[in-house]
């Protein structure tokens, strides 16, 4: 570190970001749907730690890859060892299925994430130094069909957000043609060099598959008009890039095939897709992606032929877009009961009924420390409570409690110990009524 740089103390890190109360409920409803595609898919959550040691991103993802080369959080810890904070969890969750010999159990193995990744990139709007992904990862099986799964499972998710996605696709072919393919590349962009980017320059020597996918205008040109991986298919891949688009095709997921899909790290093997949606400007952007990668598991120390294939999402990008979109969220619960409390023996006793009410499964607010009956009422119902909790002088004495309903304004008083099943009642019967005036509404 620099030692004139200041480190002001209370101040966010640049690039970094913090997901406010407020924010929360929307990304609550993101994780509630990953997690419920989860379940209805039938994969399992498995939580990785953030550090790794640097070989493993380096030998997976790729040290000549602009992840790894350029934007690692990399550090020597106190005993000595390499580590950095991880730009992607596949290397994790692959490392795991190898370290906890999950090739012994039955194959695929499905499994999914939700966590931040870290890299340091240049920040920008919807781009930032930690961000949020989930991913789908099934290790273990070859099938064309897992692919198609993948990307259905991938599409429906996006779908029940609310956002109408496209799915652009491509084969990357896998070590028996690529290598033709990339020499045909190299060979186009050779009196090319001039016209290049500086990065395009050093990719065309390191990783020219990336040359497809580069953002600068003058690249993309060259991009749209070169050697396209598709006709350098071999007969293996070509037959399982056919049998993933007809099984696309089945399910009725719209895909477009795209050549410049080559996804930006090493591990990668024939199917590689992407899912976008078109920004304000009509301009595509990609929300995520992922691919097969039949290698990985082989070149990590695992079974040499463990195919593998999954996906990851950008969940910053995604709740951006929900929000361009004003994607309708779930109103949050309403709590059942509010505790209003007058006197010091009330409060007192409050703190021990939160905890019999919560207990007894109904959802609590209160506001222990005010005082006045009037404001703790106003506060209730500014929280949508459904009912009150009255507990005063005289209730303390006689060991009883007013319930009162906030819609009504009725109140009654019960016997304090039977609050719970009191409550209950009274949530109970309202669901009736709700129920009986719906089936009136539809006869009628
Ligand atoms: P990748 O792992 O590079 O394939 O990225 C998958 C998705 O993660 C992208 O399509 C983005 O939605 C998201 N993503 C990648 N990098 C960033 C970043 N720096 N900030 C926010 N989202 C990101």
């Amino acid at each position: 570190m620099s030692p004139k740089k200041k480190t002001p103390s209370a101040k966010l890190v640049k690039g970094m970001k913090d997901i406010v109360p407020a924010e929360q409920l929307i990304w609550d409803f993101v994780r509630e749907k990953v997690k419920s595609a989860a379940r209805d898919y039938g994969f399992t959550r498995i939580d990785t730690p953030i550090v790794e040691f640097t070989q493993l991103f380096k030998k997976s993802t790729g040290e000549d890859t602009d992840v790894v080369s350029k934007e690692m959080y990399s550090f020597v810890d106190q005993g000595g060892d390499r580590l950095s904070l991880r730009p992607e969890t596949t290397p994790s969750v692959v490392r795991a299925y190898i370290e906890h010999g999950m090739l012994n159990q039955p194959q695929p193995v499905k499994m999914f994430y939700i966590g931040p990744q870290f890299r340091h990139d240049k920040p920008q709007a919807g781009r930032y130094r930690q961000f949020w992904q989930f991913g789908f990862e099934a290790i273990g099986d070859v099938d064309p069909i897992i692919d198609a799964q993948m990307i259905v499972m991938n599409y429906d998710i996006l779908q029940d957000l609310g956002l109408d996605t496209e799915v652009q696709i491509n084969s990357i072919g896998d070590k028996s043609c690529r290598p033709k393919y990339l020499k045909a590349l190299t060979q186009y962009y050779k009196d090319k060099k001039k016209d290049l980017c500086a990065d395009c320059t050093k990719r065309l020597v390191k990783n020219p598959l990336r040359l497809l996918d580069c953002k600068v205008k003058g690249c993309q040109e060259l991009a749209a008009v070169a050697p396209q991986m598709i006709d350098y298919l071999c007969e293996e891949c070509n037959k399982h890039f056919t049998a993933v688009l007809e099984y696309l095709d089945e399910a009725e997921v719209k895909y477009n095939l795209n050549p410049k899909i080559v996804r930006g790290l090493d591990y990668y093997t024939r199917t590689a897709w992407e899912i976008v949606e078109a920004n304000e400007e009509g301009k595509l952007q990609a929300l995520g992606g992922g691919g097969r990668y039949d290698e990985l598991v082989g070149l990590l120390g695992g079974r040499g032929d463990t195919p593998a294939v999954g996906f990851a999402m950008g969940m910053e990008r995604i709740i951006n877009k929900m929000k361009e979109k004003q994607v309708e969220l779930p109103a949050p619960r309403r709590s059942d009961v509010y505790i209003a409390q007058l006197g010091a023996e009330a409060r007192r006793k409050g703190l021990k009924l939160l905890m019999e009410l919560r207990r007894g499964g109904l959802t609590v607010s209160e506001d222990l420390s005010k005082n006045g009956l009037k404001g703790q009422l106003e506060l209730a119902d500014k929280k949508c409570a459904r009912y009150a909790l009255i507990l005063g002088q005289k209730e303390i004495v006689d060991e009883t409690i007013l319930i009162r309903d906030m819609e009504s304004g009725v109140q009654e008083t019960v016997d304090y110990k039977k609050v719970v099943k009191e409550v209950h009642k009274r949530l109970a019967s309202q669901l009736t009524e709700k129920c009986l005036k719906i089936k009136k509404m539809k006869k009628s």
